[in-house]
């Protein structure tokens, strides 16, 4: 992947993230502790800080690099599941990836996320985005860049009627249902921007 390219998906996401941080805080006001717009924006900001020094290394170590910036900067529950998330992306995936290697890297990643939080589908979390996109990435077929976004779309607000089982959601129980996910609306924001990146 060439430089370009990796910045446009850096400033991609980290733009995302600010333009959203209201709303994003606004849902963990609603069913947490209402950072989660905050700790996304100050781990994206940093990211972006680092592009130059980012975008100099290949994918792999990109990515890894990324990862890294988030478990120091996001902090909270969301910190070590998204740096999990792109350090395992960049141990899985080649430096020029096709779609079916981001497939296969991505089901690693999650697997790496669910290890770290001890968590699983259907507990109202960022899994339950980043798994249909996953099923979607396997599953192939033309215009993914173009499709991705309402698959994640979709997956976000299907965690509206769900009872959180992991994160201070839980804390709620029963009160959790009802509002979508925090972390399931970032990733879902986030691969928006990647596929509209990606697709531009
Ligand atoms: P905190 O809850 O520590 O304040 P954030 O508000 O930044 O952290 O992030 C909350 C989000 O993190 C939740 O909306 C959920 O998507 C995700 N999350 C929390 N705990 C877990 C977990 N154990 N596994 C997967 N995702 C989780
Ligand atoms: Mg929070
Ligand atoms: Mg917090």
């Amino acid at each position: 992947m060439d430089e370009a390219l990796k910045k446009k998906l850096i400033e991609a996401m980290a733009g995302t993230v600010v333009a959203h941080a209201d709303e994003l805080t606004a849902l963990d006001q609603a069913i947490g502790d209402g950072d989660h717009g905050l700790n996304m924006k100050r781990g994206f900001e940093a990211v972006l800080a680092e592009t130059d020094t980012i975008v100099a290394k290949p994918l792999p170590d990109a990515l890894k690099a990324i990862g890294t910036t988030l478990v120091m900067k996001v902090g909270g529950a969301s910190g070590p599941l998204y740096g999990t998330l792109f350090m395992a992306l960049g141990k899985e995936l080649p430096p020029d990836p096709t779609i079916a290697d981001v497939a296969q890297a991505l089901a690693a990643a999650i697997e790496a996320v669910k290890a770290r939080g001890k968590s699983d589908l259907g507990q109202k979390t960022m899994l339950d985005v980043l798994a249909p996109l996953q099923a979607a990435l396997a599953a192939g077929g033309a215009d993914l860049a173009a499709r991705l976004p309402a698959v994640a779309d979709e997956a976000a607000a299907a965690t509206v009627p769900l009872k959180a089982i992991r994160g201070r959601a839980s804390f709620l129980g029963e009160r959790s249902i009802g509002h979508m996910d925090p972390g399931a609306r970032s990733s879902a924001l986030l691969a928006t921007a990647i596929c509209n990146a990606i697709g531009a």
